[in-house]
């Protein structure tokens, strides 16, 4: 993959970008507050093309910090940095809110296909999985691809091990991610139920390089918990091709994984005090947390980077909009939620006078615009505000904002948007070894990090707040 090295002539153009970004005549140029927001955005790309600070934050937090699961040391320095960095860069009110989170390890993981031929496959446990014997579990591969397939089988489950076998498809919104999701985080639930000794599911991901990637799986109440563990999407088409040519397939599984007492953790929180209405509320963040095979760069180093450099551009820059923008850098989002979770319940007085909440969690690629959930009328302020954007070609607005981390602030009615960046080879590494930081290219980030920025800041500064969910579509989603 070409993957564009930082430039450090790069500056040097900054001037031709500011220009670039003046508004044509075609532009609304309303004077919103002190300054309008076309030189607030000229300013906000000028700044972040000479410093890119977000690009610097995110080598930080991934090649010296590096793997952060929940519990894990890595969380922590996390923690410790990204608070220290937010304290050097002016902000106010910096605190780590404190948050208990699962701490499940990893161990050996492995897999061997014994019949028709011997061989290794590359697996990884999902995270949240039992180990499984010393010994490993041994069985006869049965594959599904989905869990009306499975139901289907009936009997013929019993003791063997369920393949879950679902191809996904590149798109640009990842939008075929979610059904596969649904897969790996109730499959081993719905294949216990049918008596199934363990469950396989090939790797949700878009390029086949071998690599197996992980994620959460969710064992149910009162259903046998059996090991869990996605197989590479090479391995999984073997296994495939054999049993469509009549083969019986035989696996034996092998996982060292633990959950240990729940850990003491923490989401770390920054704010830039609004200069008229500071009680107002608008929350922008990402993920500190990440899987651990990897470094977490595109999931969500990225994401913990634009918020960083939103908040440190905003300051450095003078710009102060009427209302407090809050920063947090929310924990466990990837096995738990406990992050996102906890920070309603802490803040849960405080929701009525959050007027919105955006989210940065689908990557580093180019910034494609908003998604947004909100009252009638809100996605067609937010698509006006988006206008301001051309010069990114980050315009696009689309209904159903909102992620994992800000969800539960949904019960309050608070406006939910995410940052939506270009998730074309997002599936290639998330959740891998290879998540690394070479996958992000810094004038993507850069551009990320000014779309947050702006978008923040007009949201901050507009006369009025977005309408707010109405009561009847406030049901948190699964
Ligand atoms: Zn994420
Ligand atoms: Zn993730």
């Amino acid at each position: 993959m070409p993957h564009r090295p930082l430039r450090l002539a790069w500056g040097g153009i900054s001037a031709a970008l500011v220009l670039l970004a003046l508004p044509s005549a075609a532009l609304p140029a309303p004077k919103r507050g002190s300054e309008p927001l076309a030189e607030v955005l000229a300013r906000l790309i000028g700044e972040e093309a000479v410093s890119q600070g977000a690009y610097k934050k995110l080598a930080h937090l991934t090649d010296r910090i590096g793997p952060r699961l929940s519990g894990s040391p890595g969380a922590e320095a996390a923690v410790a940095w990204s608070a220290e960095e937010l304290r050097n860069d002016g902000l106010a009110r910096v605190r780590t809110e404190r948050v208990m989170v699962p701490h499940w390890v990893r161990g050996e993981e492995t897999a061997v296909l014994l019949s028709p031929s011997l061989r290794p496959l590359l697996v990884t446990a999902l995270g949240m999985s039992i180990p499984t014997p010393a010994e490993g579990v041994t069985g006869e591969i049965v594959e599904v691809g989905s869990f009306e397939e499975l139901q289907s089988r009936g009997d013929a489950v019993r003791g063997k091990i369920v393949l879950y076998y679902k191809p996904m498809e590149r798109h640009p919104d990842g939008e075929s991610y979610g059904s596969a999701a649904t897969l790996r985080y109730r499959g081993a639930a719905e294949a216990a139920k049918q008596g199934a000794v363990a469950m396989l599911i090939r790797s949700l991901g878009t390029l086949s390089a071998r690599l197996p990637h992980t994620g959460v799986q969710g064992y149910q109440e009162g259903v046998e918990k059996i090991p869990a563990a996605a197989v590479a999407a090479e391995d999984a088409d073997l296994i495939h091709r054999l049993l469509e040519s009549g083969e019986h397939v035989r696996v034996r599984l092998t996982l060292g994984c633990r959950l240990l007492p729940d850990a003491e953790s923490a989401n770390v929180v920054a704010e830039l005090r609004g200069s008229s209405r500071p009680e107002e509320v608008l929350v922008i963040g990402g993920h500190l947390d990440s899987w651990d095979l990897g470094t977490g760069a595109i999931d969500d180093g990225a994401g913990v980077a634009i918020t960083m450099e939103t908040m440190r551009l905003l300051k450095k820059l003078g710009l102060r909009p009427r209302r407090t923008i809050r920063a947090v850098l929310f924990m466990n989002e990837e096995n738990g939620n406990r992050g996102g979770k906890g920070y309603a319940d802490a803040h849960q007085e405080e929701l009525e006078r959050h007027v919105a909440a955006i989210e940065s969690d689908s990557g580093a690629g180019k910034p494609l615009g908003f998604s947004v959930t909100a009252g009638a009328g809100g996605l067609e302020r937010v698509a006006d505000l988006s206008r301001f954007l051309e010069s990114l070609s980050a315009t696009r607005v689309l209904p159903d904002g909102g992620g994992v981390d800000i969800g539960p602030m949904r019960r309050a009615g608070v406006p939910l948007l995410s940052l939506r960046q270009d998730m074309t080879h997002y599936f290639d590494w998330h959740h891998t070894a290879a998540d690394t930081l070479d996958k992000v290219d810094p004038r993507e980030l850069a551009d990320n990090a000014v779309a947050m920025a702006f978008m923040a800041y007009a949201l901050a500064e507009e006369e009025s707040p977005l309408p707010r969910i109405p009561e009847d579509q406030r049901q948190e989603k699964e």
